[in-house]
């Protein structure tokens, strides 16, 4: 019988990851032993035996047969807390694909060798006139550099301690001439520790004077309504801990009952994860968080250094912290004994990375609790099909609150067709009922938020007279327009001409569907000379602290109207806003994915609740080509049961999921011609190894962006409704292309349900 080799890691920190040692599987193990398995092993010299994980099996010794040892045994037991995540990374490679390494490089806490963060500032210790004079000698004596150096020390305007490298690069000197200066004793160069700040969107005295700030003591008796979640939630944990759903509108009083859950699982002496999409949108909720647990909070966001996560990771691992918030790689905290795992706007896109391995957070907490006995809450205004359907089959556990703490009543929303304001000659992306209700607000000094819902790229045409987008014929989705002037369906490939008259109505009004922000901004300039306008998007958030900076000005009332993109609508509540526009919610239902309308539902959702959060009565108005659709008349009158029977009968008749499972494997190489040929094998590869003849093969196509930086993009779609088969599939295809020599220099990643 052929001998197997295990891969073993020994000591889990980033340097081991990369360095396995090789040891045989004795034949007894040979079942037993997987990835992941913990084994103890010789090590070194003499009897010394470690424990360490296995991170790959193969057939090729790699180092002299008789040299390598054997496995001593498997390690039994509850698994010290890196064992368990190094188990979860084994499961995300199997369900999502990607290499060991990635995957437990996504998993597992690791310290980088940091430098110290220290910076050097110069100080002035001589006098200005001390200071004129060697200007003058420098002068005198044609020492340039010096010169210029001496000239940005005096200059009025300049800091009176300025960083010593961006000194250097502004006046033009090197390092040389500094010294020069130090040497005549008229600058000083000090060191100091620059201190990490990963908390500065809390800071207490920037938010008072900001009016962003949360009231100081909140109530913490639930109401009735709330409690019967509460304890629906904890009787279901001491029976079958299915994983549950609170599904309660915005203000409802969801963060309220997690906290009470949380202080639950605190007192048992464990510990909990809270996922929230975006903290910088959110740091209202952290700060509630930081007020009922203290310093048992820890807090992650993207924009930490790696050096600052870990070193809030460690807080974790050693118990000084027991509750960490934070976006969704926050799932990988090492707590000793997580307890619970709760996921806010459980709905957000943001749970699913795009990096490789291509996990979607939901999923993996769900693999995680139940690795580790713990429980799972998820939390939505607006929760995603999948989640509501798995509770409509009882896996989930669901629960409904359907009224705003206080009694606080809905905004009122006005649906505007966007077709009648075309044949009343307005031609704007402001009807004529917008303008009114901003000239009104402006009068009354109200502020007034403006959405669009637009998110990704993709152009398409739709029918200015009915309101159709075009859509392929066999998919339900739109579109896309290419560049090369055709009609391409994002899923099937299926290509046409732009069409010239409306499939729908016949008419000829047909055109592709643009609307930016800077376009909005600049109308509403003209239409409005006096209002104070602010914009936020990508474009003007760059900066570390624009996103603030803008919501900041906006909560203080030193702007009236408030243009974004859909980053507007989350987070905070600002109390004088009492009309919010939407200015074109096809935006997104063109978009070329199955779940158009359901990202179109929770956006509108969400906008229209931004109105009327104080005590003025607020008002949302949505505008569309499409007023009938059952998405947009769902989110204006909230009513989530009427969108999910309508998008659940849509996706069971054409098995979108979460009927059916849908694999997406996307390639990209720069050689075009490669690239396709590759996946015309591996979709024969494919057809020739699926279980059933039902499994679909869809592709494959360009990608809605068909290049970027060069590299060709092409995706296949494979759908099945079977996920341990689809599993099984997405495996074979990896093994397939990692043999294949055909596939080499192509990159490829596997989303599953995206
Ligand atoms: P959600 O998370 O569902 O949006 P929140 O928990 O943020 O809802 O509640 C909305 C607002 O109502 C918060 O300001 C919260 O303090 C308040 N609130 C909710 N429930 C109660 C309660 N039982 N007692 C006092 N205040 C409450
Ligand atoms: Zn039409
Ligand atoms: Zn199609």
């Amino acid at each position: 019988m052929q001998e197997l080799y295990a891969d073993v890691i020994v000591n889990i920190t980033q340097e081991s990851l990369d360095k396995t040692f090789q040891y045989r599987i004795p034949e007894k193990l040979r079942e037993s032993v997987r990835e992941g398995t913990a084994v103890r092993i010789p090590f070194g010299r003499g009897t010394r035996t470690v424990d360490g994980y296995v991170v790959g099996i193969s057939a090729a010794p790699k180092i002299e047969e008789s040299r390598i040892r054997p496995i001593l045994e498997i390690q039994e037991g509850r698994l010290p807390i890196e064992g368990r995540l190094l188990q979860l990374a084994v499961w995300m490679k199997k369900t999502y694909g990607s290499t060991m390494n990635r995957a437990l490089q996504t998993v597992l806490p690791v310290k980088e060798k940091e430098k110290a963060s220290t910076a050097d500032s110069i100080r002035v210790i001589a006098d200005r006139e001390t200071l004129q004079r060697a200007l003058e000698e420098s002068r005198q004596k044609g020492h340039k550099a010096k010169e210029r150096a001496l000239r940005s020390l005096l200059d009025p305007g300049g800091e009176s301690c300025p960083d010593r490298l961006r000194f250097m690069k502004t006046a033009g000197v090197t390092s040389s001439v500094l010294q020069s200066l130090q040497k005549d004793g008229l600058i000083s160069v000090e060191t100091h520790r620059v201190i990490r700040n990963p908390e500065d969107l809390l800071e207490d005295a920037d938010e008072a004077e900001n009016g962003l700030s949360v009231p100081e003591q909140e109530g913490r008796e639930l109401t009735p309504g709330q409690k019967k979640v509460r304890d629906g939630i904890l009787a279901e944990w001491n029976g079958q801990n299915r994983p549950c759903l609170i599904r309660g509108i915005t203000g409802s009083g969801k963060t309220l009952i997690y906290m009470d859950l949380i202080g639950e699982v605190l007192r048992e002496g464990r510990q909990a994860i809270v996922l929230i999409p975006e903290i910088s949108l959110s740091w209202q909720t952290v700060r509630r968080f930081r007020r009922r647990f203290g310093d048992a909070v820890a807090v992650l966001h993207s924009r930490m250094s790696k050096g600052e996560r870990f070193d809030q990771m460690e807080r974790a691992r050693t118990g000084e912290a027991k509750i960490v918030i934070g976006p969704r790689s926050a799932l990988f905290t090492p707590f000793p004994d997580t307890g619970l795992i709760l996921i806010d706007e459980e709905h957000e896109p943001s749970y699913r990375s795009e990096k490789a391995p291509c996990y979607d957070a939901r999923e993996t907490a769900l693999e995680r609790a139940r690795m580790e006995q713990a429980h799972v809450v998820f939390g939505s205004a607006t929760p995603s099909v999948d989640a509501w359907y798995r509770c409509r089959k009882g896996e989930f556990a669901g629960f409904v609150l359907d009224s705003r703490y206080g009694g606080a009543g809905l905004p009122s929303v006005e649906i505007v067709d966007m077709r009648k304001e075309l044949q009343n000659g307005n031609r704007s992306v402001i009807s004529s009922r917008l303008q009114l209700e901003l000239e009104e607000r402006l009068r009354k000094k109200e502020q007034s938020m403006l959405f669009l819902n637009r998110r990704g790229v993709s152009g398409f045409l739709s029918c200015r007279s009915c309101g159709e987008v075009i859509r392929c014929p066999h998919c339900d989705v739109s579109l896309t327009l290419h560049n090369n002037g055709k009609l391409v369906c994002h899923y099937c490939g299926y290509e046409t001409d732009p069409v010239r008259v409306c499939p729908h109505c016949g008419s000829p009004f047909i055109s592709g569907f643009r609307v930016g922000t800077q376009k909005v901004e600049s109308e509403l300039k003209s239409r409005f000379p006096q209002a104070r306008i602010l914009r936020m998007d990508a474009d003007s958030t760059r900066g570390k602290n624009d996103y603030r900076k803008i919501l900041r000005t906006f909560a203080m009332h030193q702007a009236d109207i408030l243009v974004g993109t859909q980053m507007i609508v989350k987070g905070h509540d600002f109390p004088d806003v009492t009309l919010v526009g939407v200015l074109a919610a096809d935006l997104s239902l063109g978009e070329n994915s199955y779940r158009a309308a359901e990202r179109t539902y929770q956006l509108l959702v969400q906008a229209v609740g931004r109105a009327g959060r104080g005590s003025v009565p607020g008002l949302a108005v949505i505008q569309t080509y499409q007023p009938d659709h059952y998405s947009i008349r769902a989110a204006a009158s909230q009513d989530y049961d009427a969108f999910y029977s309508e998008e659940i009968a849509g996706r069971e008749f054409l098995n979108y999921p979460p009927v059916w499972q849908m694999l997406a494997v996307r390639g990209s190489c720069t050689d075009g011609q490669r690239l396709q040929r590759a996946f015309l094998a591996l979709r024969e590869f494919l057809r020739k190894y699926r279980r059933s003849e039902q499994t679909v093969l869809l592709g494959p196509t360009p990608e809605t962006v068909a290049r970027i930086k060069d590299n060709w993009r092409e995706v296949l779609y494979v759908r099945e409704p079977d996920r341990q088969e689809i599993i099984r599939l997405r495996s074979m295809a990896e093994r397939y292309i990692e043999i294949n020599s055909g596939f080499r220099d192509i990159y490829f990643t596997f989303e599953l349900n995206s």
